[in-house]
């Protein structure tokens, strides 16, 4: 069953908010967003599924449930009708801890909302203080607690590199992403864009981007963190669907169109290695071959046979081979010359 998304961006719509790196003010000036148009924007999208599709309307960009309310149950209704005629299987919105309560869950819930994505960015009350989130961590997590106690599948959105911020604020907030409940999480690493008080704070030395390097190490560390608690990372990085990463909206930091395959290849790099060195490879004239799931074969070759080269120099191997296999395990088989044939 293929699964497809349907993004319907709702930009800042008045957000009093004023995080240091938001640009959604100078977007939503220049993409003015007309409720009444997503009824035309749904139904083309609708009308482009296949039978059999799981599809699945997400309402991205801004706070979905801090928009006015009309607006909100427009939105809803809209989304209702496709959920009630079967075409459409699930929704789900973005929103900030702040704007989680009672009734603004009642109200998702009647609209059959399954899933709710938090942008937390950091669970520090320090860096939420420096990027002037408007909530605290205690907000958080009592928004986090809320969503799961629900009944809604909880995504904890985390940044990286944020001001303040250091590796174990950050390793903290993954960590409490997982402890409350969340089933997955998006990892994304700090871009500074033109028109934000974060450029303000880079131009007058306030505030030092994170380099690319810095940005795939940390979000490599998060992103262990959720998998070995059986998160799913859904992203790391922005994505153009979402409207934020075109190159000339950017005035500095780890914009990369490949951030995320560039984290989870250092992170297969990181296992690989490991189960080597625990196994003491020796295996100086045979085949080295890396067992790995379908579909994982970029990410563990690396980018360029990046990690295959790396493993070759450091392991002294002269013939590795990297298979697909039916496995959700990771493991690497040794075969030592006299057993294995050309
Ligand atoms: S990041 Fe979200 S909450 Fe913060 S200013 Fe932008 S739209 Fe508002």
């Amino acid at each position: 069953m293929a699964h497809k998304n349907i993004p319907i961006f709702i930009p800042h719509l008045g957000c009093p908010n004023a995080c240091v790196f938001c640009n959604q003010r100078s977007i939503s000036g220049k993409n003015k967003f007309v409720p009444e148009s997503v009824a035309l924007e749904l139904e083309r999208a609708v009308a482009t599924l296949n039978d059999g599709d799981y599809a699945e309307i997400a309402f991205f960009g801004g706070s979905f449930t801090g928009i006015d309310r009309d607006s909100m149950i427009y939105l809803l209704e809209l989304a209702r009708k496709y959920i009630d005629d079967g075409r459409v299987k699930a929704l789900r919105c973005s929103t900030r801890p702040d704007y989680i309560n009672e009734e603004i869950l009642g109200i998702l819930k009647k609209y059959k909302m399954n899933t709710i994505e938090l942008g937390l960015q950091s669970m520090n009350d320090r860096v939420l203080s420096a990027c002037r989130r408007g909530h605290t961590a205690d907000d958080a997590e009592r928004a986090c607690r809320m969503i799961v106690e629900h009944g809604f599948e909880l995504v904890g959105q985390m940044m990286i590199g944020l001001p303040d911020a250091d590796e174990e604020s950050e390793l903290y907030t993954a960590k409490r992403i997982c402890e409350l409940g969340a089933l997955g999480a998006r990892i994304y690493p700090t871009v500074v864009f033109y028109e934000t008080e974060l450029c303000r704070m880079a131009e007058s030395g306030e505030y030092t981007p994170i380099s690319l390097d810095d940005a795939i190490r940390r979000s490599k560390n998060v992103l262990r963190i959720f998998e070995d608690n059986n998160v799913k990372c859904i992203r790391v990085g922005l994505c153009s669907s979402e409207n934020l990463a075109s190159d000339e909206a950017v005035y500095a930091g780890p914009n990369h169109a490949a951030l995320g395959e560039l984290v989870m290849g250092e992170l297969f790099y990181d296992r690989i290695r490991s189960i080597m060195l625990h196994d003491g490879v020796n295996c100086p004239d045979g085949e080295v071959v890396v067992n790995i799931g379908h579909g994982e074969m970029s990410k563990a070759v690396g980018q360029h046979r990046r990690n295959a080269k790396r493993l070759c120099e450091e392991f002294g191997i002269k013939k590795l081979k990297f298979k697909e296999c039916d496995t959700d395990t990771l493991s690497v088989t040794y075969i030592q010359k006299q057993t294995y044939t050309e």
